[in-house]
């Protein structure tokens, strides 16, 4: 077995595990591979192993990489979002989780009509205040949701979020948890279906987990040591 192979299983089982640690059904979280910057062979090899879903965080190489696979994969926008490249994002990519202003969202609504798109979106919160990080802040969330909410065009699942990358367990645990409560105040007051929690990383997966997190995004501790 390939390295990046044995890699991608002993994460999925560490997501798992820590899945049942929470007395969570280990099916209600997706690993979701981060392939930026890594090459199509590697990523093929995945592929090969039944991997269907692929995030990236610049678009010309999701859109490069999309080109090249086959269409099954399942493509995941995470990087930010600059306006000039909302057309390629909506044509490229099917889900998107990094929408942080109501400018934004109504770019990707329109444009999304105008290509005959529905992709699913995650509104992105910067939940830790950290000032060069993109994301809503946690107080315009209201506003964002409801302007996300008259999107027709747009399927809106859910929140997004990144901890500080030196963040240790209880700063951790307060990021994590303050985005769950975050999705359950909005989606209630709202009546919104909102079954979505994209956060945790290679570090910082664990805790992610604990507090509620639907789909992990992971790249580093896959493709540690692997050959490109
Ligand atoms: C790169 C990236 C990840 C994956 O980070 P790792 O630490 O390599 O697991 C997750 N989310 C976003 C938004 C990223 O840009």
């Amino acid at each position: 077995m390939s390295l990046v192979v044995e890699n991608f299983l002993a994460v999925k089982a560490e997501v798992e595990a820590a899945a049942a640690a929470a007395g969570r059904d280990p099916g209600e979280v997706k690993l979701l591979v981060v392939s930026k910057t890594i090459p199509l062979p590697v990523i093929e090899e995945l592929y090969a192993c039944g991997v269907r879903e692929f995030g990236e965080n610049r678009i010309s190489e999701l859109a490069g990489k999309a080109a090249a696979m086959p269409g099954d994969v399942v493509w995941h926008f995470i990087g930010p979002v600059q306006s000039n490249k909302v057309r390629k994002i909506v044509q490229c990519a099917d889900v998107i989780h990094s929408v942080d202003t109501v400018e934004k969202l109504e770019r990707f609504d329109r444009i999304a009509g105008e290509e005959g798109k529905h992709p699913e979106i995650l509104l992105e919160v910067n939940v830790s205040g950290e000032a060069s990080k993109g994301g809503v802040a946690p107080a315009e969330l209201p506003v964002l949701a409801a302007a996300a909410a008259g999107c027709a065009h747009l399927r809106c699942r859910g929140l997004m979020t990144m901890a500080p990358p030196a963040a240790e367990h209880d700063e951790l645990m307060r990021i994590f948890s303050a985005l769950r409560r975050l999705r359950d105040e909005v989606a209630a007051a709202g009546s919104r279906d909102w079954p979505v929690l994209s956060m945790g990383m290679s570090r910082d997966f664990p805790e992610a987990i604990d507090c509620g997190a639907t789909i992990v995004r992971i790249g580093s501790r896959i493709f540690a040591g692997v050959p490109r």
